[in-house]
């Protein structure tokens, strides 16, 4: 903790950056996202097992707000990043929306974090992301901090309901989801966190014409939980924002996650894993998977 406040600090003095996103402690097992500017507020940050954000959100969503503060127009911004919301920086500067020079990395060697927030990390209170996470250590950092620990032995529900769900026939697949997405509030919190739904204005804010109908009514529902998920097929790093910021509980990653599993199957291609790899929706190869939804 000391070192990472203090890195903060130095960058902040010596004007490497102009802030510092990070967590701070709310309560003993709370964390809540940070953006420092001033150096004396860095003794703010911190980092552990409730640091359950995907601070990647901020980079394209709060960096007007922080150079409007900071009066700041060549924005250099440091983010606290674990080592799977790396991916989320890495998807963003392979999609033109940030420069890899303009950011600083602040990674983790991690271990996991908690799935909800006030219960002891544990087997019985991980995310279901860290139970097969395949990245402990960051990809790519400017500044890495921690030890390598074990991560608690849990088993992974959402691939067992994934490969339950790959088992239903197609009515009984379409009467699942009609049933989850007909609880949806239209909150848009899955929006808002998500990293990569960074458009200013998304297909469901439009009203001439309207694409999606903004009431909760069930067709309209459908349409947007399909619509998203098609608009981050290949492009979702899995982070597990949208399901956890879901008020209604929706299973959004068994939608993700299943279509991440088919872009790695039908196209080799995990999205936000290589900052040389051209990004899968926005390159075509004449070789490519003609059965990808057979
Ligand atoms: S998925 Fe991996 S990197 Fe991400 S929080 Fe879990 S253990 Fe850490
Ligand atoms: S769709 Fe959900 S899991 Fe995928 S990147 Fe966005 S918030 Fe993360
Ligand atoms: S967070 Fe859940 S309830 Fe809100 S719009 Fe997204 S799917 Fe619907």
């Amino acid at each position: 903790m000391k070192e990472l406040r203090e890195h903060a600090k130095e960058l902040l003095e010596k004007g490497e950056v102009s802030a510092v996103i990070g967590y701070s402690q709310v309560s003993e097992k709370r964390t809540k996202p940070i953006i420092v500017t001033d150096p004396q507020d860095t003794d703010q940050l911190v980092f552990n097992e409730y640091c359950l954000n995907n601070l990647a959100v901020y980079l394209t969503k709060a960096r007007i707000k922080v150079s409007c503060r900071t009066k700041d127009k060549t924005l250099k911004l440091a983010v606290t990043a674990k080592p799977c919301d790396v991916h989320s920086v890495v998807a963003l500067i392979q999609e033109n929306q940030i420069h890899r020079e303009d950011i600083h990395i602040i990674s983790f060697n991690c271990h996991g974090v908690a799935k909800d927030f006030g219960f002891e990390f544990s087997g019985d209170n991980i995310a279901s992301k860290c139970i097969n996470c395949e990245t402990h250590k960051p990809l790519y950092f400017d500044k890495i901090f921690g030890e390598e620990k074990e991560t608690p032995k849990a088993s992974d529900d959402a691939m067992e309901r994934i490969q339950e769900i790959e088992r239903m026939s197609h009515q009984e697949r379409f009467e699942f989801f009609k049933n989850e997405f007909d609880k949806c509030i239209k909150c848009y919190a899955c929006r808002a966190v998500c990293p990569l739904c960074y458009c200013q204005r998304c297909i469901t804010d439009k009203t001439i014409p309207r694409w999606i109908e903004s009431s909760s009514h069930m067709r309209g529902n459908f349409a947007w939980n399909i619509v998203r998920a098609f608009h981050l097929s290949g492009r979702c790093t899995g982070c597990g924002e949208c399901e956890r910021a879901c008020p209604v509980d929706i299973p959004l990653s068994l939608l993700n996650r299943r279509m991440a599993i088919k872009a790695k199957k039908s196209f080799s291609y995990v999205s936000g894993r290589s900052l040389e790899t051209p990004t899968l929706v926005g390159s075509f190869n004449e070789k490519d998977n003609d059965e990808l939804f057979m």
